[in-house]
Formats: structure tokens, C-alpha cells, sequence
């Protein structure tokens, strides 16, 4: 059976009133953005039910592998299923039923009907039973509502009616842009990208900042942050990337401040550069990709320490993760391999190999006393360079 349409199902938890209508266009329009530049020529339009989007299929262009890992990658969709259209009528039911189950080879089934509301004059119980029966009779096969060998599903809403064979599980979350807009600290590691991508999975439109030590250490972390940054695009389609020198800045820490407490240092430069580029454009959170305890800088005590500097919230997604558990969810939206090709840290300049791990803000300080903080964010703001990836 060729299906002609894909419909596309959010979870509707929440969602009330104003909200709804929303999040329905948020998530239309970034099913046909996704659509346009992974599946070109694939849909014919994308329109709003109550409860669902419903994209009408191309049928000579549309090719449905790709259409289905396109939508495994829009948030917000908690499922989606490719289906044929049918028609609100039993004896078109039972024919479509018949040939969908056709496709496959089982003992058992299950029909699944349902419907939008009770406006529909077809009873789930008549729909589920008839076609049942049908299927029964003419196949000679089995009902087994528990264990199925093959579903065949009937969606029934407006004057519509759909059947299909399986729900494909999308990644659940908001659609992104729901949420509004946060800054997210990307360095070259397996972390930050994850922390990135789990704050659009929740609606959010990531901005992001790289801060570099060029010319002392290679360009290998901008190219390995790029790289990082089309992948994550999968998820939100165009990306905003600030890259900030932070080697002058480095170099004033370096002769002024004590070692064992630089990296702690370049962090609280790091934040309140992220911040100002964060007002600039218009979001309202910093996302790191900190983990509790993993490494000396992320001990609880110094982050409070480091994060003295800013009144922005800082949202930390992967707190409570394991190195395992990150690794696993880099694995899986495809940032890994980028992740371990080899660069220089900024971080790991100039620095000792046992730094503090319990620095209290009125020590960092008074190592910062001996520095021209305003205009050394300043330089780093300067610096900037604004890159658009898409
Ligand atoms: P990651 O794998 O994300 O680099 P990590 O375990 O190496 O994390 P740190 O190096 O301590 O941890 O960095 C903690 C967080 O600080 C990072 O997750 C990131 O959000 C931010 N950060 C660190 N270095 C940079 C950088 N050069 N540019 C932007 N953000 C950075
Ligand atoms: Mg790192």
C-alpha cells in the first residue's frame, strides 16, 4: 500500500487555550522547514487538526525513508505514522484495512481505531469490531490485543479517516521556538553539545559561543564547533555562532593571577561574555554543559563560585548525568565522533594540574582585583565574530 499522507502527533500535555494554536503553528512550520531541506519536493502541504498535523505526501517525489528521518529529528513530535487515506465509511474501512494488513506477514492482528470527537457518527467499538470481523473472515487470521503480529490503525477526525501500520516515536520534547531563546557555552567536548541540544528538545532557540585561544592554540576547536553545530542543526535548521578570543584575556590571568585558580577564572570571563551576548540577543538563560562533580571545575562550591558573576540564570541540562549516560545521548543525535577528534582546550593553557576545587567568589575575587575586568569583556566582545550556520 503507498501511503499518501504522514500524520504527526505531539503529546498535549499543557497545552491550553492561546497555547495550543501556538505551538501547532511553531511545530507546522518547523515540520515544512525540516521537510524543504531534507525531503525537498516531498510534501504537498502541511495542515493543523485539532490534536495533529496531517502532511499531505507528493506522491511521484516524496520518498519516505528520508521523510521518516527528517521527522525523527523536528522536537515536539511525540509520534508520527505514515498512513493511506480511507474514508469515514465501514465497507472503504474493511478494503483499506484488508490491503494494509496485505503488505505484511502475521498470524495475529489488532484494529486500533479512534476518533477525534463524538461528532463522528462511526462508534470506535463498531469500527473495531466490523473491520475485525472483516479481517477474520477473509484473511483467516487471529485478533490478539495484547501481542499482535501487525497493527492496523484507523484515525478518524473531521470528515477524514486514515489507516496505518505503525506509530514512529519522535524525539517528544516542545517544538523549538516555543520556548524562547537561550545562549549555550559551546566548547569542543562530548558535554556541551548534548546540554545544547536537550534545551531545543525543549522548545528552546539555541544561540551559540565559542570562546578560543588562536593563535596559541590551533583552530581545530572552531572547525570541531562548526561541525558540531550542522549537526545540531538537524534540530533547529539555522543556527547563530559567536566565536571570542580568549587569549587576550588568558594572558592577563596568566601574569597576574595565581594558577590553581585560572581555569576557575576564565570561566567567570566566559559568563560575563555570554551574558552580554545573551542581552544582545534577546535571550534569557546560559546553558553549560556542567555535570556534577565530573571535573574539578564542576564541583558545587566552585560553581557557585564562577557563577557569582552573572544574575543570568545558568541552565545546566546534564547536572545530573552520568559521563556514560552523556556519552550514550552524544552517540545517538550524532555529536560524538566530532567530539573526540582531537584539538587544544583553551581551558588547559597555561594551567596546573591541581587546581582548586573549593574556591570561595571573595577569593576569585581578589584575583580579579589586579585585573581590568570591564575592559577585558569588552576585548572579548570585540573580538566576536558573528558566523551564521545553515
Ligand atoms: P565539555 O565536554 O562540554 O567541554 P567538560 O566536561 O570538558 O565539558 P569543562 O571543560 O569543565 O567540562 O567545561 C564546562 C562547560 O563550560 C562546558 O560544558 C561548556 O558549556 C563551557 N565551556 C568550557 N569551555 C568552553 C569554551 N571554550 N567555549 C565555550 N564554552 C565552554
Ligand atoms: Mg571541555
Amino acid at each position: 500500500m503507498k501511503f499518501d499522507h504522514v500524520l504527526c502527533h505531539y503529546s498535549e500535555i499543557g497545552l491550553k487555550g492561546k497555547n495550543r494554536r501556538f505551538f501547532e503553528d511553531r511545530l507546522r512550520q518547523n515540520i515544512l522547514k525540516t521537510l524543504k531541506i531534507r525531503c525537498p519536493d516531498s510534501a504537498e502541504s502541511v495542515k493543523r487538526y485539532h490534536g495533529r498535523l496531517v502532511i499531505e505526501l507528493k506522491q511521484e517525489s516524496a520518498d519516505l525513508d528520508s521523510i521518516e528521518n527528517a521527522l525523527k529529528d523536528v522536537p515536539g513530535l511525540a509520534y508520527f505514522a505514515p498512513a493511506f487515506e480511507s474514508k469515514q465509511e465501514l465497507n472503504t474501512l474493511k478494503e483499506d484495512a484488508h490491503a494494509l494488513l496485505s503488505d505484511s506477514e502475521f498470524e495475529s492482528f489488532r484494529i486500533t481505531a479512534r476518533r477525534a470527537n463524538s461528532n463522528i457518527p462511526l462508534k470506535v467499538k463498531t469500527v473495531n469490531e466490523e473491520v475485525g470481523t472483516h479481517i477474520v473472515e477473509t484473511m483467516k487470521k487471529k485478533v490478539n490485543l495484547t501481542q499482535p503480529g501487525a497493527n492496523c490503525y484507523i484515525d478518524m477526525f473531521e470528515d477524514r479517516a486514515f489507516v496505518y501500520p505503525e506509530r514512529i516515536p519522535g524525539p517528544g520534547g516542545l517544538p523549538v521556538g516555543v520556548s524562547g531563546k537561550v545562549v549555550a557555552m559551546l566548547s569542543g567536548g562530548i558535554d556541551s553539545p548534548v546540554a545544547a541540544y536537550l534545551a531545543m528538545k525543549r522548545g528552546a532557540t539555541v544561540v551559540f559561543v565559542h570562546f578560543h585561544s588562536v593563535p596559541y592554540t590551533t583552530p581545530a576547536s572552531i572547525e570541531k564547533v562548526r561541525e558540531m553545530i550542522t549537526t545540531l542543526n538537524r534540530f533547529q535548521m539555522r543556527s547563530k555562532l559567536y566565536l571570542v578570543e580568549l587569549a587576550p584575556i588568558q594572558k592577563q590571568i596568566m601574569t597576574e593571577t595565581e594558577a590553581r585558580y585560572r581555569v576557575l577564572i576564565y570561566r567567570r570571563f566566559m559568563l560575563r561574555i555570554a551574558e552580554q551576548i545573551a542581552r544582545e540577543v534577546d535571550a534569557h538563560a546560559l546553558i553549560t554543559g556542567e555535570s556534577l562533580g565530573q571535573v574539578a571545575s564542576q564541583t558545587l562550591v566552585n560553581m557557585e563560585a564562577v557563577g557569582r558573576v552573572t544574575n543570568m540564570s545558568i541552565l545546566r541540562p546534564l547536572i545530573g548525568f552520568d559521563k556514560q549516560e552523556i556519552i550514550d545521548k552524544a552517540r545517538d543525535i550524532g555529536t560524538y565522533d566530532i567530539s573526540i577528534q582531537p584539538d587544544q582546550d583553551c581551558c588547559s593553557l597555561f594551567v596546573p594540574d591541581h587546581p582548586a576545587t573549593k574556591a570561595r567568589p571573595e577569593q576569585l575575587e581578589r584575583q580579579e582585583v589586579l585585573l581590568d575586568v570591564d575592559k577585558l569583556v569588552e576585548t572579548g566582545l570585540t573580538s566576536a565574530e558573528i558566523e551564521i550556520i545553515d
